[in-house]
């Protein structure tokens, strides 16, 4: 049996540890780094380039040169969010056949699960190298908001590159388990995520061991990316200003474009101005056209980027409500996410919390520190801790009018299971179809579509003289599975599911043999 490590595999960078004899060590890149950006891209041909030499050749390879893939995963084409996404990136995002986000690259389409397996890939490779020994086994984390098919879809990517994913846990979870752990404190906690893609906000009480998650909430399209763009958007307007030319249809200048205003967005977190220097942007009439501004104001990013932090504040508040506590409560907020530098958030998160921010942990390396303390607790390594998780969406059924009929509140701790009766409608009826979506809205079409069950091979009677108890079960990882007995004879009814997104099984099995071969 091989090794098991912990991953936090996130939108811009990943990171990854090990706990050995109950410390955790985090593990290096191939470059000796202690975070690997989440690149992938594809050169003419040969094998992808993963990591900072996919990153490092972005600019002369902007269309085959794959980031951010993770706010695809487990999300349709037509998602709304998605399309703005697709302004934002280089690469081609087009629709699978069943209506998932794909990547188009080369000549082929590539599921978001493939490329991720291509992050994860690259990170056992690391990790053996590091440990001299096989690892088989991850814990991986995943935004608290990711809904059920952006889990599966986690799961399906771990066993395409060969790692068995024992454990899915929320990514703030996994950091107030590595913060803590270390501290070894009974404590109230806000955990405030904000990374390259995505928000989270947790909130959890930490007992003797005991981590009980009371409320999760956040935005799965709200990180680094949005204000990286509002910047991108100030250079290209200040550049058209000056010099009457639109970058945004030229690939290079719009790869060179974005990675400045990355730069200078960090830069702003600890100086109040900055210089953006990019010589030979693109060819004028008389000669080349370069962008320069002597100082970029801190001020102006703030001023660009308002509504961002705005959009920070309604997660926050519905936690604490739905986690029935106050600010007072609280006694620390743990920062998580490189975007939680910036000067700005940290602000928004007092103006929320009050001055009560532990500023003592790294935010960038403690959610795959939990995650190594959570392989702990799953070999026995790490005794007399447990963790009580939530699932932070709704879970229901769709009912007469297309309304949203509830079986598994929001904020239920996981694992969890609760039943729903169902009859027939029609006499002689043998079957009846159900449809399963996550979400929080009344109307069951403007929640998170997660597949249709149907259940076969009742007995046929009159209308209505079949029930069937259908049980959701959430497992710890806030995966569903659905099982469903006939009541009458207490039969097991066959439950055939149709997810509404994802890889068939049968393909996940394909794409291991491809990628080990
Ligand atoms: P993560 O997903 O946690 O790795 O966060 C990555 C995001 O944090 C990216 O959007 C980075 O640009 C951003 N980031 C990293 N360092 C800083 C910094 N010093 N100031 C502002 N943003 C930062």
């Amino acid at each position: 049996m091989g090794c098991m490590i912990g991953i936090d595999l996130g939108t811009t960078n990943c990171c990854m540890a090990v706990l050995r004899e109950g410390v955790p060590t985090v593990i290096p890149g191939r470059q000796g780094h202690r975070t690997m950006p989440s690149v992938v891209a594809f050169a003419d041909e040969g094998p992808e380039m993963v990591g900072l030499i996919a990153q490092r050749q972005a600019v002369t390879n902007p269309h085959r040169t794959i980031y951010g893939v993770k706010r695809l995963i487990g999300r349709k084409f037509d998602d709304e969010a998605l399309q703005r996404f697709q302004a934002m990136v280089p690469y081609d995002v087009v629709a699978a056949d069943n209506g998932d986000a794909w990547v188009q690259t080369r000549d082929d389409k590539y599921s978001p699960q493939e490329v991720s397996a291509l992050l994860l890939r690259e990170i056992k490779h690391c990790a053996e190298e590091f440990l001299g020994e096989p690892v088989t086994e991850a814990i991986v984390t995943v935004p608290a908001y990711f809904n059920d098919n952006q889990r599966q879809a986690t799961k399906d990517a771990g066993k395409i590159a060969g790692l068995d994913i024992r454990h899915i846990i929320n990514e703030p979870t996994a950091a107030a388990l590595g913060y803590s752990t270390e501290r070894g404190t009974d404590q109230c906690l806000a955990v405030f995520d904000l990374g390259g893609g995505t928000f989270d906000i947790t909130l959890l009480r930490a007992t003797d061991g005991v981590f009980e998650v009371l409320a999760s909430n956040g935005d799965t399209f709200l990180g680094g990316n949005d204000f990286d763009q509002c910047l991108f958007e100030h250079l290209a307007k200040t550049f058209q200003d000056e010099h009457g030319h639109d970058l945004r249809d030229d690939p290079v200048a719009v790869q060179r474009l974005k990675e400045a205003a990355e730069a200078a967005k960090q830069e702003l977190s600890t100086t109040e101005t900055t210089a953006v220097n990019l010589p030979f942007l693109a060819a004028g009439t008389s000669g080349p056209l370069h962008l320069k501004i002597d100082a970029l104001r801190r001020e102006t990013l703030e001023e660009l980027a308002a509504p961002l932090l705005s959009r920070l504040e309604a997660p926050c508040r519905r936690a604490l409500d739905d986690a029935g506590i106050s600010v007072g409560d609280l006694d620390q907020v743990l920062l998580v996410g490189g975007m939680t530098r910036m000067p700005a958030v940290q602000r928004k998160v007092e103006e929320l919390f009050g001055e009560i921010t532990a500023r003592d942990s790294n935010p960038d390396e403690i959610v795959a520190t939990g995650a190594a303390y959570q392989s702990g607790i799953m070999s026995g390594q790490l005794q007399d801790v447990v963790l009580l998780d939530v699932t932070p969406h709704s879970l229901g059924v769709k009912v007469k009018d297309d309304r949203m009929s509830v079986v598994i509140e929001r904020n239920t701790t996981i694992p969890t299971s609760e039943n729903k009766l169902f009859a027939t409608t029609r006499p002689g009826q043998d079957y009846v179809d159900i449809e399963v979506y996550q979400g929080e809205h009344a109307d069951a079409d403007r929640n998170t579509y997660l597949g249709r069950f149907t259940l076969e091979d009742l007995p046929a009677k009159a209308a209505g003289k079949v029930t069937v108890l259908v049980t959701f079960m959430l497992d710890a990882d806030g995966v569903l599975h659905v099982t469903a007995k006939e009541t009458e004879t207490g039969n097991n009814a066959s439950v055939r599911i149709e997810p509404s997104s994802g890889l068939s099984q049968e393909k996940v099995g394909e794409l291991v043999l491809y990628h080990a071969s």
